[in-house]
């Protein structure tokens, strides 16, 4: 196994994570097999407790992993199916190391972050790059590890003690570190400053570690002058030093790493020059030109609860934006805070209530994401009662699904006060209900997580032949709460039909409204299975029906771009 370890210096925020996904696409370009794996050294066991609003998306993985978004950009780049234990955090190795000392497993020593912390860290790292994530059989050949945080926090010392360890026991030839730094430049004029860079590279190399390459991020391309102070002054070769500027759209970073020839100098660097391909890096460039090209937009109003974080739903975004350039069309996303669209807010705040509206109704469609509790809740039934009666698309994600319920039950089939058991423990008419897979009592973790099974109840509903008229789709669940069967039959007597339920019938996964364009729920997440070249049907209906023409692909699923 070949390592590539990606660390951060100066600020956070730099887009290591891209940047490291990236380098595994060149990599993965030259014919190799990639894996990757991101340490986050937050004390957190996983980030499935840690608000979006805060820490951006919780992203789910096949196996019901929580995770930091992060593994989504390594699934989206890579085209990879990632496991829980690809995302490594300072609580779970805790946790792995405090059960085995409660066996026993330490006979009685000391049990202390160097060597036992450490170790665990080591051997974590070398089981799990060794698991295949592409589909094929054995390991990949590269594995990438991005190190989250800044050099130098109190949290990651035992990281990158870790890792210094495995560069040791692994040998130069099997490890390459590429530190991600920020070049800045002060005043309008001003010249390019490398000494924040110098500084954390020499704090990596107190820890004992020395990067092999540095990728520096910067506004403008690096000047030549730049680049000989920093290979002097952190001691990397001039030629592998990387320059990341900003770029029109992020497809381009891994075609700028191949303008750099990083590639090859990675290659040389872990001896795999014989067993490598030069880059085809062709859909690349395709995508991040046409990406480039597009002129035409579409509006889409995504009405949720943490709208003021636009990561927060950073995977709804990429699925967006994957099933836009599939229709040649740029999206043009208008939050809309749910709350603001409530009418209480027509008094307490008028203008953003007037705004909140106005973008509303001025959107193409209408998209209400996942969530959890009740804030805005009644502003998302306003979004879907709009949606529903004026014929405007409308994709319910998860809670967007339940409130299309919610609102069909009260304002179709009069239940004024349905509800979710989620916002009203005591609703006359509790359309949404807690239903757990396991036993309702037991203690612990109660979310239905991870790919399940949807069955199609009739190839003739829209979302089976988005879904290329396949029997059935897995796809992604993170919820609590489900479509109450008991009222399943309300529902479809009066038009909203449940055309996707799981395997035991028991639980409604898709719901369509008949004589609307397109009005689909889904309890799952189709958008944690997006990739750029291969959008989400359900994206991609939703899109195509914002523009008028789901019909006439409908039609001929494989005419013109898509
Ligand atoms: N809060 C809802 C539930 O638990 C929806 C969850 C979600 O949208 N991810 O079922």
């Amino acid at each position: 196994m070949k390592y590539v370890l990606v660390t951060g210096g100066v600020v956070s925020g730099l887009g290591k994570g891209v940047t490291a996904s990236s380098i595994g696409v060149v990599l993965k370009a030259c014919g190799l097999r990639v894996t990757s794996i991101k340490i986050d050294p937050y004390l957190n066991t996983d980030a499935g407790t840690m608000s979006p609003f805060e820490h951006g998306e919780v992203f789910v993985l096949d196996d019901g992993g929580e995770v930091d978004l992060d593994l989504g950009n390594y699934e989206r780049f890579l085209d990879v199916r990632l496991t829980r234990d690809n995302n490594i955090t300072t609580g779970k190795i805790y946790q792995s190391v405090l059960e085995q000392e409660r066996r026993g497993d330490y006979l009685g020593k000391t049990v202390q972050v160097v060597p036992h912390i450490t170790e665990a860290i080591k051997n974590w790292i070398e089981s799990v790059s060794h698991i295949p994530v592409d589909g094929k059989e054995g390991p990949a050949d590269v594995c990438v590890i991005e190190l989250g945080g800044t050099v130098g926090d109190i949290e990651s010392m035992p990281f990158i003690e870790a890792l210094r360890q495995l560069l040791f026991s692994v040998g130069q030839n099997n490890f390459c570190l590429i530190h991600v730094s920020l070049i800045p430049v002060l005043g309008v004029v001003g010249e390019q400053k490398t000494k924040p860079t110098q500084h954390s590279v020499r704090e990596l190399r107190a820890l004992g570690l020395t990067p092999h390459f540095l990728a520096c991020r910067s506004a403008e391309p690096l000047l030549e002058n730049t680049r000989q102070k920093l290979s002097q002054f952190c001691h990397v070769p001039v030629g592998n030093i990387l320059n990341i500027h900003d770029v029109p759209n992020i497809w381009h970073i891994p075609l700028l790493l191949r303008s750099q020839n990083a590639h090859n100098a990675i290659l040389m660097h872990l001896d795999l020059q014989s067993v490598a391909n030069p880059p085809n890096l062709q859909e690349w460039t395709d995508r991040a030109e046409t990406f480039d090209n597009l002129t035409n937009s579409v509006r889409i109003a995504m009405v949720g609860k943490y709208v003021g974080m636009a990561d927060s739903y950073l995977s709804v975004v990429k699925a967006l934006l994957h099933a836009c350039i599939a229709c040649s069309l740029k999206p043009a996303i208008d939050w809309i805070a749910a709350s603001d669209l409530e009418d209480d807010n027509a008094l307490s705040t008028p203008e953003a209530h007037a705004t909140a509206w106005r973008t509303l109704t001025n959107a193409a469609c209408v998209l209400v994401p996942g969530g959890f509790g009740d804030r805005g809740v009644k502003g998302m039934v306003l979004a879907a009662k709009y949606a529903r009666e004026n014929r405007v698309p409308y994709l319910g994600i998860c809670l967007g699904m339940q409130i299309s319920v919610i609102e069909f039950a009260r304002n179709v089939l009069g239940m004024e006060r349905a509800n979710s058991s989620e916002f009203d423990k005591d609703t006359p008419n509790p359309v949404v209900i807690f239903m757990p897979e396991g036993s309702k009592t037991h203690m612990g973790s109660t979310m239905r997580l991870g790919s399940r099974r949807t069955l199609f109840q009739s190839p003739d509903c829209l979302t089976a032949k988005l879904y290329h008229n396949s029997e059935h789709v897995d796809e992604r669940h993170r919820h609590r709460y489900e479509v109450n069967p008991e009222m399943v039959i309300n529902f479809e007597e009066s038009g909203l039909k449940f055309v996707g339920k799981d395997e035991t019938g028991k639980r409604m996964e898709i719901l369509e409204l008949t004589d609307h364009p397109f009005y689909v729920g889904a309890q799952f997440h189709p958008e944690f299975k997006s990739r750029p070249g291969r959008p989400s049907p359900l994206f991609l209906g939703f899109i195509l029906a914002a523009i008028g023409q789901l019909g006439s692909y409908l039609q001929n699923p494989h005419n013109g771009n898509l």
